[in-house]
């Protein structure tokens, strides 16, 4: 399906450094190791709820990784996937008698829309799971003929022992991994299955739910293996990143990771495994289920500039959990205008030490917080001197350093 339109990224003077990130498999920062071209897949939005600013803040970091991929010298290839087929969607569509299509349809659109506002750069490749069902199908059935997967009822699952590499990827101890599988969609306590950790990998049809009529029956995919092939088909094993938010760790990229893992015989899925921190909001984690969404349409409905919440949102380092609290916005709004000012005046500090010092804090696993630190010192000094003095292409460039490597307009 179509992404959202890209913005320009201005090309800095120089080369980037090259970009480490915390991979939670390795649990320490590593560097990525892209080659000409860096492969990155993100696991999408179900789309069943506008986006809040949880979605935003993740979408964001994976925006960093291009941007500073780029700026190192790589081009980037970039999937993204549509959970557009799940049990989450078809509940809430059945609660309001909505068609479970037009509502994912209109809230694909509203998130294509909050990204364009934010100007976070999209996928290459955006895939609905619904357009990939055909080859996600083909994978399952692949599975079950080398033994796999196995048949319970009408529906088919993933043994984890098939996959040998189970856990390397969240590190989490069973206990955890089981409280976690309960509480993330997962069915630890069917009967019948021959570990408790088993996931789904097609949905038997049953009364009411949408369904494919395929070689392994009517039924529809599980959450998984659309990930695992989609990425898969696109960019091959071993690609450099897969990203998501920290709650994505277990069971959804475990599993993923472990059904390619037993698709091609062959380990990683990918170089790092890369996790944004919640957002939340009076002391409890954003969420649909808790009802605390802080919704980017509605802010921009209110008249904010969606690069103050840019700002808001990058203040804070990627992989912590934080607050969104009522202070965070109107002091995003007083620096992108301080920002603003400095960029407009006819003259201002060169800008060569600060273009080294933003590429240096963002390479170590985006250091945001940092990087805007040093843009402040800088709109400090050329707001402090007389406005003759200084360098008069000093505004401009750095405008566009700030526009490249953190996304943000002036
Ligand atoms: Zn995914």
């Amino acid at each position: 399906m179509d992404a959202w339109p890209a913005c320009a990224v201005p090309d800095l003077p120089g080369r980037g450094e090259p970009l480490r990130l915390f991979d939670t498999a390795a649990q320490a920062v590593r560097a990525t190791a892209p080659g000409g071209t860096a492969t990155l897949y993100v696991c999408g939005i179900t789309p069943y709820d506008a986006t809040h600013l949880g979605h935003a803040g993740t979408y964001l970091a994976f925006d960093l990784v291009q941007r500073m991929w780029r700026d190192a010298g790589h081009e980037v290839h970039y999937v993204q996937n549509v959970t557009d087929v799940d049990d989450p969607l078809l509940d809430r569509a059945a609660r309001t008698g909505e068609n479970w299509m037009s509502l994912a349809e209109r809230e694909i659109q509203l998130f294509r829309d909050d990204m364009t506002a934010l100007r976070v750069l999209p996928p290459d490749e955006y895939v609905g799971v619904v357009e990939a069902v055909p080859e996600i199908t083909e994978s399952i059935e692949r599975l079950l003929e080398e033994g796999n997967a196995y048949r319970l009822d009408d529906d088919v699952y993933f043994p984890v022992s098939a996959a040998p590499g189970f856990g390397t990827e969240s590190n989490y101890d069973r206990d955890t991994m089981l409280a976690l599988f309960g509480e993330r969609g997962g069915d630890p306590d069917r009967p019948g299955k021959q570990d408790s950790l088993d996931s789904l990998l097609w949905r038997g049809r049953r009364p009411g739910e949408p369904y494919w009529d395929t070689g392994i029956g009517a039924g529809r995919p599980g959450w998984h293996i659309e990930c695992s092939v989609i990425a898969l088909n696109r960019l091959g094993m071993d690609f450099d990143v897969q990203g998501g938010g920290s709650d994505l760790i277990f069971p959804h990229h475990e599993h993923s990771a472990a059904h390619a893992e037993a698709l091609t015989g062959t380990t990683p899925f990918a170089g790092h495994y890369v996790h944004a921190g919640m957002i939340g909001l009076d002391g409890e984690k954003m969420s649909k289920s808790r009802g605390n969404l802080v919704l980017v349409s509605k802010l921009r409905a209110a008249g904010v500039d969606p690069m103050a919440v840019r700002l808001a949102l990058l203040d804070g380092h990627y992989r912590a959990d934080r607050e969104w609290t009522g202070g965070r916005l109107p002091a995003a709004e007083a620096r992108l205008h301080r920002w603003r000012a400095a960029a407009a005046l006819p003259a201002a500090p060169t800008s060569d030490k600060l273009l080294a010092e933003v590429r240096r804090s963002l390479a170590d696993d985006l250091d945001t917080p940092s990087a805007l630190a040093a843009i402040d010192r800088w709109a400090a000094g050329a707001l402090d001197a007389p406005a003759t003095e200084g360098d008069p292409a000093a505004p401009g460039a750095v405008a566009k350093l700030v526009d490249g490597l953190l996304g943000v307009a002036l």
